[in-house]
């Protein structure tokens, strides 16, 4: 007997066949997210980079390595949040993602962030933030400060990439991920528990 697909399923399908942008040209697979679909938590990268393009799964390699520790330090993980992305396919070379290609993947993210109905989304680095926050949002300004718009509290950090190339930045990072369990502990007070 067949089964009717849900919409995870259906949201899923529609990323699979999207041709929006280029990047489904050069792409090898379709990096859609993964984690608890009701988590009250959403990480929000940028786009996959080469190994989650060949894997298919967010934040696989040496950056992902360091958000797996990261979250670790507060007690998260790919069992309690969900991770995802601005753009589903792989910009070539590890480019930014275009802007028009970001306009074009937006749409799917929003549709996951309705689904899920996190209560806190953690924007990593400058351009999820800049999607999910504010234009132009200056990351090494504003991150750890926490803004609530339609009932969801944002906050950015330091995208894990950035914190490979420089060492510096991760005491403040540190100091983003105790304000991420403080944060967690007054809207979801259950969430440790
Ligand atoms: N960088 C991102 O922004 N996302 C990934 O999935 C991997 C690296």
């Amino acid at each position: 007997m067949s089964q009717i697909p849900d919409a995870w399923e259906l949201l899923r399908q529609r990323c699979q066949v999207c041709t929006a942008c280029e990047l489904c040209k050069t792409r090898n697979q379709l990096v859609f997210g993964v984690g608890r679909q009701d988590s009250p938590i959403l990480f929000v990268g940028e786009g996959p980079g080469q190994q989650e393009d060949l894997q298919g799964e967010p934040f696989v390699g040496a950056a992902g390595k360091l958000l797996d520790e990261m979250l670790s330090i507060i007690d998260l993980g790919r069992d309690n949040c969900y991770i995802a992305n601005v753009v589903k396919c792989r910009p070539p070379g590890n480019r930014d993602p275009k802007v028009e290609e970001q306009a074009a993947c937006v749409g799917y993210l929003m549709e996951q962030i309705r689904l899920i109905r996190p209560k806190l989304i953690i924007c990593l680095g400058r351009i999820a933030a800049g999607v999910l926050i504010q234009e132009n949002y200056r990351i090494t300004r504003q991150h750890g400060q926490w803004i609530q718009k339609n009932g969801i509290w944002y906050t950015a950090i330091y995208h894990p990439s950035a914190l490979l190339r420089d060492l510096n930045r991760r005491p403040e990072t540190f100091l983003d991920l105790l304000s991420i369990r403080d944060k967690i502990n007054e809207v979801c007070p259950e969430f440790y528990q």
